[in-house]
């Protein structure tokens, strides 16, 4: 009896054994994540891929590196000889040819700029170099009015003409800033490389916009973090944590890049009606949508509109969402959008 029992409980333990070994590597394999960082438009990005198949990290840095360049070459406004500095510098009236992704962002550009009533205008360009927020350097004091009125001839992209796959200046002066939305399309464009590559599960984020699709190492949502905005802190903890599940979200602020005169705070976004930096209550925006690219272009127009109407906006376009920071003294006020809620984690 000992004996049969000393059997019994020997195949109880290789069965246990066996068991584990063919369950382990099919664990492992499905947990294996890939996490792939560097720097592109001026800020820092970050890619995690979570796949079953084992994946070349070579390759895969390679393929991101190749399509955040070739974005660069078309949409950087830094890059003298991108596409975006040879349309700025191309003369009125010439019908000038776009690639797709710079055709792509322009389409966007016109919903965004239709949807937020010109509050969202991608030529405020003049107005960010003469702030001090562009390509032109720094300033520590605020331009004069009579320069802020001469650059606001050149404001208003109603003054583009958008054709098909090509761009024309109607007014002379007529630029671009791309810096509001760029950003958001990198982490779509990237978003969709990885799809095409069959992978469904990741996390893309360049300088702060996000996406996210399928699960993390631990099989759950990816959840991400909304900074606590408080002026002249990169980081200050976070204001609220969200779900991503195939969706997007970015946020803008005006606590980090801004100076200050005579008591007077200017921050990078402009009005494009006055042409002065906006200044109201918000201190930060973040919309949630899906695609960064629009999340992105609107958290930039959330900053620029009256709250009110901001919140009308975003109630009334499916599957966005907004949580809109206002603070007034020392007392922060969250306003939230019908359905933000529901990608809340509570903390
Ligand atoms: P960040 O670059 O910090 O993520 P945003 O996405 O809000 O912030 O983009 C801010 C940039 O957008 C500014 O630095 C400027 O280049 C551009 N910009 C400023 N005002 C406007 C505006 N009213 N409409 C469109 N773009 C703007
Ligand atoms: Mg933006």
């Amino acid at each position: 009896m000992p004996q049969t029992k000393h059997i019994k409980t020997s195949i109880f333990a290789l069965m246990l054994l066996v068991g584990t070994t063919l369950l382990l590597p099919a664990r492992s394999l499905a947990t294996q994540a890939y996490v792939f960082t560097g720097r592109t438009m001026g800020t820092s990005y970050a890619v995690k891929l979570v796949s079953a198949k084992p994946l070349s990290k070579s390759l895969w840095q390679e393929k991101i590196n190749l399509r955040l360049k070739q974005i660069n070459a078309r949409l950087s406004m830094y890059q003298k000889d991108s596409e975006l500095s040879r349309f700025n510098a191309a003369p009125t009236g010439q019908a000038f040819r776009v690639s797709a992704d710079f055709y792509q962002v322009l389409k966007q550009c016109r919903d965004l700029h239709t949807l937020t009533a010109g509050a969202w205008d991608g030529t405020v360009k003049p107005l960010v170099d003469l702030w001090g927020f562009g390509t032109k350097g720094r300033r520590g004091t605020p331009p004069k009015p009579a320069q802020i009125k001469t650059a606001l001839k050149r404001i208003g992209f109603d003054k583009l003409k958008i054709g098909d796959h090509v761009l024309t200046k109607t007014v002379p002066g007529i630029t671009l800033d791309l810096g509001a939305i760029a950003k958001g399309y990198g982490v779509d464009e990237i978003a969709r490389l990885i799809r095409d590559g069959g992978i469904e599960n990741y996390l893309v984020e360049i300088g702060g916009e996000l996406a996210g699709a399928g699960k993390n190492k631990h099989r759950k949502t990816w959840t991400v973090g909304i900074t606590n905005p408080e002026k002249g802190f990169l980081n200050s903890g976070l204001y609220k944590k969200v779900r991503l599940d195939n969706k997007a979200i970015a946020t803008s602020g005006n606590y980090r890049n801004y100076f200050e005169k005579n008591g007077q705070i200017y921050a990078h976004i402009i009005s494009p009606k006055t042409g002065y930096p906006v200044e109201n209550a918000v201190v930060s925006a973040s919309v949630i949508s899906d695609t960064c690219t629009l999340a992105d272009g609107l958290a930039t127009a959330l900053m620029v509109m009256d709250t009110h109407q901001a919140l009308a906006l975003i109630n009334s376009l499916e599957s966005t969402e907004c949580l809109i920071i206002r603070q007034d003294g020392r007392e922060k006020t969250a306003l939230r959008s019908s359905g933000f809620k529901t990608y809340e984690i509570g903390f």
